[in-house]
Order: C-alpha cells, then structure tokens, then sequence
C-alpha cells in the first residue's frame, strides 16, 4: 500500500486520499506554480493510525523516510545536517477544508546546531533565532500539548522588557533569550529537554497532526458541518520558505475576489517580516494586498498573474496563501474560497458572464440553505437615524444582529439556553471560540482584519461580524469593554450591522433586505430549469404578499383555523363548539361564515390568477377551547353558562391523543354543517373575487385527513351540493376541484382507490411522519437527539423526509393513485417542501408542485432546479 506521495505524485482530484491541501499543492505544482517541494502521507495511513490504536504503523514510518531522503535529494538539503539543514513545515489537510481547525508545525528540523548554520548561512542571526523561537512554541503547543499562553507570557514580559511594541523590534539577543526561557517551559512540563533530534521532531509531528483530527474544535467543527469522521487527515511535509527573512520577505492571505460581496477584486491582505498565520492572527495589523505593488512591483504583477491563472484553472474563486522569500514569491496553499451567499451568487453570475461555467453549472454551486440568508433582515434603515452610535470596525460577514454581550464562548451558550439573543465579543477570537461563534447572533473583535479568524469563519456560517474594532477596548477576563469612557458589561444590549461595520447601543429593529440584480438573473435561469411548480403555505394575505414577492406560484396549504384563532373570532368559535344542538350550532356558524367570506376574499385578491388549495378544518375542537381554571372562568362569565358545566363539557371534548383524535374530515363528517360553511365561505368569495376583478379563479378545496375512500366520498358530495347551492343563489358557476391531503398511512396504501374521487393529492408529510414513524414531533424532542447520535435516524425526519420510510409509502401512493389516474396532480406542504434534500426525492416521484413557507420559497425553487440537475 502507498501510504506517501511526494508533491509531483498528485493532482487535484485526489482530494479524498491527499486531503484538499495536499491535493492542491499537487495541482499548483503540476500547472507550473512556485510551490516548496514535499510530499504528502495519505489519510489511510490517518485511518490506519487509528485502526491501530493510535501508533504509527512501521510501513507508513519507512515510506515517510523514503520520501524525505527523496525531497533531501531534490533540495540538496537535510533534516539535520550541518551544513545545509533542511527545514520543514508539517501541515494538516482533511479532504474537506477545515480551515484553523487542525495543526500546522513550522521550520522543524531547528535545534540548537542547525540554528547556528541557518544563521552562518542567512547571514542573519535574528532571523535564524526568530524561526527557532516559533519552532519551539509551535512544537510545544501543538506536539507537547504546553499550551500556548507559556510562551505569550515570556514573549509579552521580554517585549515588555525591552520597552518595544512590535515583535520585528526585538534583537537576535533578546530572542536568544525568549529561546532560552521557553526551553526551560519546556523542561518544566516535560521533565526532558526539548527534543533535538529532527527526525524524532518529525514522526513526533507527523502523529500529533494524526492526533488533531480528533482535537474537540476538529470535531465540533466536523459535527456543524456535517463532515463525516472517518475521512481522516492527510499530513503534508513541505520545504520551508521563510516569510521572517527580513523586510524583503512576507507572507500573506489572498482571495481571487470579495468574499464578502464577491465583488471582482483582488482581496487579501499582507505582513512584511512576518512568518505562517501572523496574518490571521491580528499580531500586527496587515496591508492590503494592493499595497504590495508598492512594496515590490516585480513580485505584485507575478502575483496577479499567477493567481488569475489558478482561477481560471480551478474555474471558482480561490482562496490563496502565499510567501515571498527575499522578494521571491510562493504559493503554499489554495482552495475554494468561502463566501457569503450575496458573493456565492455574484460570483456565479459572474462567472457565467465571463464565460468561465455554465449557467447549470451556477446554479448547482450555489447551496439552497444559503440563499434564506439573503432574505433575511438588515436593519432598519428609519431605525437606524435614531440609533446611538458607538464605535465603528470592519464590515467582515453581512447580516444585522442584536444581543446581550457575552465574552466568553461558554456565557454564550448558557444566554442561548436562556433564550437570549446574544453578541460575543472578544479581542480577537481563535477556534476555541467557535460554539460560541455558533450560539451569538453576531461576532464583535477588536483585533484582527477581514481575514482574520473570526471574519472567515463568520462568513463560513452567514453569521453577521465587525471585526477589527479598534476603538473598542475588551477586557475579556474582567468581562466588560469601554468605547471611549463608556463601559459595557455582560448582558448590556447592542447592535451590530455586519454590512458596514458600524455598532450600535441598544436593540434595533431590522427588516429584509432588496433583491440585488444577481439575485434576480440567477432565479431566472433557476426558473428556466425547474419543472415542478413551487407553492407557498399561506394562511394570511401578508404572508401570501411575502410569498408571491419570493417567487411563489400559488398557496398550496391555506390553514382555515389559524383564522379562526382571531381575537375577534375566538368567542364565536367557541359558541360553535360548545354548541348543545344543531340549530346553536349552525346560528354560531352563520356568524363565522361573513367573516371566513372575507378572508377568503383576501386571499384570492392578493393572489390573482395564482391558485390556492384551501384546507378544512383540521384541529381537534378543544384546542380552541381554554383550559386554565381562570379562563374557563371568565368564559363561563361571558357565555352565561355555569362553570361546573362548562367544565365537564370541555372534559367530555378532551382527548388522549389529540393527534389521532377526532379531528381532520372526521370533523365535517360528524358536524357536516362546519365543513359546509366553510365550503360556502370559499365559494362566495370567489365568486365575488371573480366579479371584482378579472382574475380567472379555480378553486382547491382539500380534505384532512382522509384514510377511507368513504371519507372522500362523502365531503366531496358535501362541497359538491354546497357548490350547487351557491351557484344557484348567485346566478354563476365558478369551476373547482376536490382534493385530499395524503398524510394517513392508509390513504397512501389505498391511494389507488382514493384517487377516484380525488381532483389532487398533496401529502402532509408532517402527519405521515408522525403518523409512519409512531412518535409525534412535540414529544420526539425527548429521544431525537439521541435517536441521532445512535444514527437510527441519520436527520431529524420532521425536517429531512425518512425517504426508506415514509418515502416508501410516499411512493407506492404515486404509484397507485397514477395508475388509477395518469395526470393526476401531486403535490406536498409538509415541512419538507423546503428541504432541499427532500425536494430531490419530490422531483424523482414526479410530483407537480412542492408547497413551503415563504421564506423557504427561493430555496425551494433552486432545490427544485438543482433536483433536475443532479
Ligand atoms: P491551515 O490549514 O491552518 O491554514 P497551513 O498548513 O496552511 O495551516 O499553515 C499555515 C501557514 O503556515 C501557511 O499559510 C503558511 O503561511 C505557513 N506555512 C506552511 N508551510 C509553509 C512552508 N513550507 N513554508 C513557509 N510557510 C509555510
Ligand atoms: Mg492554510
Ligand atoms: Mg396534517
């Protein structure tokens, strides 16, 4: 088995053996890019680590020193030699970009005699020192487990000392020095000198990059992001190039456009004298990477061209790491770039435009779950002229958040579990960082640029961040920050407008934002290539309003009770149900009939030609009835009934299993005169809608619920003589259809017969779920988290449809019911309508439409592209 392949082995399609660092420094080397020679040890020889309880396996350890005897020959250097010694870097690199969240080791093959010739050779001691000094901190953190701050402290205390701000102002004497005390560091926590044989340095290393990958921020990393555990690490070993030569030297971070806006622009930033992530770090404040013109012109044009180039290789935006060694430049790592959704849509249009993708393949780059961000709100533009503004930093992930301030990952966490909304602040944040980062609604750092940590990784997860503010001062461990001599504390409310970086006191308001022109042509090719038809659930003329805007074609779930919970109507309704006999009951209904007529009406205005399915009543009856003492009270007092009456009947009404109850089409068929009125309602509305404008109205009605041809057969008679009687007393026909939900396992099996009778099928999955699984999605909360950890169910299965399950049903329904029926309509308004995953089993059933809510619309439109894409 080959365990190691040197640079020029590899390619970039070799990602899942190579890991995408490994795989791309293959590919950059293969087009002719300056990349430091190395090789790359796979991430079977990171499985077999742990298949093998966690040892170096002797195979993998040989094949290693085969390969550096190879990459010594290549450089004519050697790990450890005298005279010319051989310095490397030990990088991760899992098959899925991890960014910051496994470890890199520096300049190993340094110890105390390969320091001297490095600096006979450089004929610059300090530099030799300054790469000695990172070696020992880098390899104690990352190899020896001593955490970082020993070191910062003696770091701080020299440059203290020594009365400099900057790290490049310290002497070679003084990093002799800080060598000198982190050796003792090391000795103190480790009962041994620091290890100064390179080779052990490197299987040493080798193992701790193996061991990373299952540090807790890799693994809560990989659980956010759903990335499988048993991918495993690569470990790539690579020739140092040194970015600390000097000021002729650097190193730096690029992006082939703005991450951010995904403008076409350069986009990154630059240290001079500097080595490894100092960048990203926030130790010195970076340049722009279009100063570095200034700097050295040569080396800026090598590098635009250079990195059009990759990006016209790799066909997407690149995010680029880049050194230059006394003004020689080197690329040493490049990936896709990730962005925001504003950017993962510009950059795709844009792309189609240059005439680098197609526009299918825009589409199916784009991630659906993305684009709901888009929807979401910015602030306030009114609410903004009268916000308190505070301090102002860099604009690093879009989006609008407000929050109590917290400082701490774990205090945010404890808010979220409060149900605070919450804003984390540090001075600048590291991965440990990162569940907090996950629970806040926005990011706050003082320190750091816009590619800092909490920048990228912010925009990774659409999460709104001001990075960089300086004109804040955090005081992380006493909790509070100042801006100017205003102190916040913990739990103090903010505002943080991650469009342009601004900060706010207080709590502001904030609305959706406009679709830009992107948006737009990239839905328009969406459309264009979408087959099913996407419908929104709507029960309210505002939220149709929302939905239409959002590119919806029609209501496929209009829920009738939600209407009836109206403060206005509630009293009525309830008169209705406690209803003693027929003709109570029917006065009661006449009352509503207006009133349902109306919002009707609304709706068919607001929607026009579009259609819209109408659902029946659906709830058991008691939830519209109170509970508490005190509210049965105060409706005893207002109906005039005595209370202990009312109470018994409301007991008589409760039910064991409201889920299965009395409820759905079993209420029209024991009270027909409920479903009547509201069938009435529909029609009269139409009718006038119709006469009012010139919209051509169809109307759906659906029935919940139905598990029994029988069951259909009756209602649909039922909307049929209701229909008649209507039409005579207005002197008009309007045409409609009767259809039923499917969401009872016995309608899906016996959908054959059902279809009969039956206009349209839509299955609520909801109810299919609750009803195929056995549990119900208010009381699954207790199990599912564990049900997932055990992978019994690989997702929650009220987001993401149980497609063995209760897709088996699903498909023998279709099956069936277009045996019976060739063109009859399928459709669904579960919540899985606007699950892309379970838009793609849609597709593939062949169904008409899919319905979901307004937001999830654009989402549920590009899903259904894509769907026919894949
Ligand atoms: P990460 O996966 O966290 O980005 P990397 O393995 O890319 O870690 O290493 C971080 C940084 O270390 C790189 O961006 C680069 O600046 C520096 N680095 C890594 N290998 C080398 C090398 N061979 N020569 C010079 N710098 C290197
Ligand atoms: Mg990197
Ligand atoms: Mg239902």
């Amino acid at each position: 088995m080959k365990y190691v392949y040197a640079f020029d082995e590899g390619r970039g399609n070799m990602k899942n053996l190579l890991g995408g660092k490994g795989a791309n420094l293959a590919e950059m080397k293969k087009i002719g890019l300056p990349v430091p020679e190395g090789f790359t040890i796979t991430t079977e020889a990171c499985n077999l680590y742990y298949d093998e309880n966690e040892k170096m396996n002797d195979d993998v350890i040989s094949q290693i020193e085969q390969s550096l005897a190879a990459l010594e020959k290549k450089t004519g250097k050697i790990l450890g030699g005298i005279n010319s010694p051989l310095l490397v870097s030990v990088r991760s690199g899992a098959a899925i970009s991890m960014p910051g969240m496994m470890d890199t080791v520096l300049n190993l093959g340094m110890n105390d005699i390969t320091v001297q010739t490095i600096a006979k050779l450089s004929n610059d001691e300090r530099f030799a020192m300054d790469s000695y000094r990172r070696f020992i901190q880098m390899f104690s953190d990352v190899v020896l487990g001593i955490e970082k701050y020993n070191f910062d402290l003696i770091f701080d205390d020299v440059k203290e000392e020594k009365g400099v701000q900057e790290d490049t102002a310290l002497s070679a004497d003084d990093l002799k020095n800080i060598i000198e005390r982190y050796k003792q560091v090391v000795f103190k926590h480790m009962n041994k000198p620091f290890p100064q044989d390179p080779k052990e340095q490197l299987m040493m290393a080798v193992e701790a990059v193996f061991s990373s990958w299952n540090n807790p921020r890799a693994k809560i990393y990989r659980q956010v992001n759903e990335i499988p555990d048993e991918l495993g690490t690569a470990v790539n070993i690579q020739e140092m190039v040194f970015g600390n030569r000097g000021q002729s030297s650097g190193t730096g971070v690029a992006f082939t456009r703005n991450p951010s806006t995904g403008e076409k622009a350069l986009f990154g930033e630059f240290l001079m004298n500097a080595q490894g992530e100092d960048v990203v770090a926030g130790i010195r404040t970076p340049l722009p990477v279009s100063s570095l013109k200034e700097q050295n012109e040569t080396v800026y044009n090598e590098f635009i061209q250079t990195v059009d180039k990759l990006e016209k290789h790799y066909k997407d935006m690149q995010d680029i790491e880049f050194t230059i060694e006394q003004g020689k430049l080197f690329f040493l790592q490049t990936r896709t770039g990730k962005r925001t959704a504003t950017a993962a849509i510009k950059v795709a249009v844009d792309m189609v435009e240059e005439g680098l993708i197609t526009k299918e393949e825009a589409i199916l780059r784009i991630n659906p779950e993305e684009i709901e961000k888009l929807l979401h709100p910015t602030f306030d533009a009114n609410a903004l002229k009268g916000a308190k503004f505070l301090a102002k930093g860099l604009p690093a992930s879009p989006g609008a958040a407000s929050g109590k301030v917290y400082f701490y990952s774990e205090d945010i966490v404890k808010a979220k579990e409060r149900g605070e909304k919450s804003v984390l602040i540090r001075m600048e944040t590291s991965p440990e960082d990162i569940e907090g980062m996950i629970n806040a609604e926005g990011i706050l750092t003082a320190r750091g640029g816009m590619t800092s940590h909490a920048a990228v990784v912010a925009r990774g997860m659409g999460k709104c961040c001001v990075a960089g503010c300086h004109d804040i001062k955090v005081y992380e461990n006493e909790k509070y920050f100042t801006v100017g001599d205003k102190k916040f504390y913990e739990g103090d409310e903010i505002s943080l407008d991650g469009n342009t970086g601004d900060i706010y006191e207080g709590l502001i308001p904030a609305t959706k934002v406009e679709f830009s022109g992107h948006f737009g042509k990239l839905m328009q090719w969406v459309d264009e290539l979408r087959t099913m038809q996407v419908r929104t659930n709507a029960d309210t003329p505002q939220d149709a309003k929302t939905a239409v805007e959002f590119g919806a074609e029609g209501i496929g779930l209009c829920r009738t009770e939600h209407m009836f919970f109206e403060e206005d109507r509630i009293p009525i309704v309830r008169r209705m149900i406690l209803a003693r006999n027929i003709d109570d009951r029917r006065k009661a209904l006449n009352q509503l009939l207006p009133i349902q007529r109306e919002d009707f009406y609304k709706m068919y205005l607001e929607m026009g030609d579009r259609p819209m399915t109408v659902r029946l009543l659906d709830p058991p009856l008691h939830e519209f009835l109170p509970h508490e003492d005190k509210d049965i009270q105060a409706l005893s007092d207002d109906f005039g009934i005595d209370c202990d009456v009312l109470k018994a009947h409301i007991g008589e009404l409760s039910e064991h299993n409201p889920m299965l109850g009395h409820r759905g089409c079993r209420l029209g068929i024991t009270y027909p005169e409920i479903y009547e009125m509201q069938c009435r309602a529909i029609f009269e509305a139409a009718i006038k809608a119709t006469k009012d404008t010139k919209y051509t109205i169809d109307v759906e009605i659906m029935i919940p619920l139905v598990g029994n041809k029988i069951e259909l057969d009756l209602m649909r008679k039922l909307a049929e003589d209701t229909a008649t009687k209507v039409f005579e007393e207005n002197q008009t026909t309007i045409s409609f259809k009767v259809g039923t939900m499917i969401e009872v396992p016995r309608a899906a099996l016996t959908a054959d017969s059902i279809a009969e009778n039956a206009d349209f099928f839509s299955f609520g999955t909801n109810d299919l779920t609750q009803m195929t699984l056995g549990f119900s999605r208010d009381d699954a909360g207790k199990f599912l988290p564990i049900y997932k950890e055990k992978e019994i169910y690989e997702r929650d299965p009220f987001q993401t449809l149980d497609q063995t399950g209760v897709g088996a049903l699903i498909e023998i329904a279709v099956t069936k019911a277009r045996k019976q029926k060739q063109h009859l309509k399928i459709g669904i308004c579960g919540e899985h309508g606007g699950d892309p995953r379970s838009i793609e089993f849609f597709a593939k059933q062949g169904f008409d439409y899919i319905s979901c809510s307004p937001y999830r619309v654009p989402v549920a439109r590009l899903a259904a592209a894509q769907a026919n894409l894949k």
